[in-house]
């Protein structure tokens, strides 16, 4: 691999050179995806998180896509803030399960002063189990980051969605400046960034082109960007969007790739409608993070053991965080889980599960 690519961090990006990346032949795009992709990275290692939905609905923004919102009636079923042990019992089981990051998610337009110990307490004792912590509250003052990082949260989640533009046709509640506040506020604490959007919500690929700008011209590039796929739930204003082409959603992960080097790629919403050769193509462009788990915050996600059969075909390893303290108790759980789905491939044809 040629040390330029390998160096190439930048932070000057435009709209037009982004498109033209979009628009290059397929096979070229995922090449030149997968080149730098291997300068940065194990190409057979994807990185696993496990998500809570820690309070869920009854959320005052008014977000198009979310069965979240309060503005809504998707029928979704409303839940207070969890009580700190259930939060702890999940994610102790995730970290059993071999998750090394655990992300814990409330519908909130931000969390207030109540909320706050509560909140903190339950990063201190996740942290405690070993597990890399993340957050999504919705947006934080300068103080509230502070207090999160103190508290040892180590990642906090906080998409821009889609481009500046195309924003105001998704949410009215709050602005794209408030957005890259709270991300700044992040920043300052000390806290690494998960920060991407949503494909599939009408946007034009120049939307899609601007997106990829704004995360990569932030001062430091997000260590984690979850690309997603619109899921088009019922009662939601997006619920009859036209579907996103998938060749469409396979170029943004490649190009994010190529744009964000040395940050984590997360295939995330909407991988449970794609097919395993889909999830494979999105491997080789880049994307090296899942979420792993039943649930994805309120849409459903691929069951565990279908994700680890997956792996397992395709030669993946969960990806290990560098000081675990439990490194070889997941790591183990994790390669026993791939290897037992690997024999059961090779015993069985599931005709019903055939995707
Ligand atoms: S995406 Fe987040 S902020 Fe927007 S409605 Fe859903 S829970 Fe609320």
């Amino acid at each position: 691999m040629s040390a330029s690519l390998k160096s190439e961090i930048r932070h000057d990006w435009t709209a037009e050179e982004v498109r033209h990346l979009l628009e290059l032949p397929f096979n070229d795009l995922l090449f030149q995806a997968q080149a730098v992709h291997r300068a940065h990275f194990n190409p057979n290692e994807v990185q696993v998180s496990t998500l809570l939905s820690i309070k869920t609905g009854a959320c005052p923004e008014d977000c198009k896509y979310c069965p979240q919102s309060g503005h809504y009636n998707t029928g979704l079923e409303k839940e207070k803030l969890l009580e700190i042990e259930k939060v702890v019992g999940e994610a102790r089981q995730a970290r059993e399960s071999g998750a090394t990051r655990f992300c814990m998610g409330a519908a909130w337009r931000n969390p207030n002063a109540k909320n706050m110990p509560y909140v903190l307490e339950m990063v201190k004792q996740v942290k405690d189990l070993g597990l890399e912590t993340c957050m999504t509250l919705g947006m934080l003052t300068a103080d509230q980051a502070e207090a999160l990082a103190g508290a040892g949260l180590d990642y906090y989640n906080h998409n821009l969605d889609t481009s500046e533009n195309f924003y105001g046709q998704i949410i009215t509640t709050r602005t794209y400046a408030d957005r890259l506040e709270t991300l700044q506020n992040v920043r300052d604490a000390g806290m690494k960034v998960c920060c991407g959007g949503i494909l599939g919500m009408g946007e034009s690929e120049l939307d899609r082109a601007e997106l990829l700008c704004q995360l990569a011209n932030l001062p430091e590039h997000p260590e984690s960007i979850p690309i997603n796929m619109l899921v088009r739930v019922e009662g939601t204003p997006l619920e009859n969007e036209e579907e996103l082409e998938p060749f469409e959603f396979i170029r943004m992960i490649a190009v994010a790739r190529i744009m964000m080097p040395r940050s984590h790629v997360r295939l995330s919403a909407g991988r449970e409608n794609m097919n395993e050769q889909m999830q494979a193509l999105c491997f080789f462009a880049g994307a090296n993070s899942i979420f792993y788990g039943e649930k994805l915050l309120t849409t459903p996600n691929p069951e565990t053991n279908r994700d680890m059969r997956l792996f397992a075909k395709l030669g993946i390893r969960p990806e290990q965080r560098q000081q675990c303290q439990d490194e070889d108790l997941q790591e183990q759980a994790l390669l026993q889980a791939v290897e037992v789905k690997r024999r059961e491939a090779e015993m069985f044809y599931d005709a019903a599960d055939e995707r």
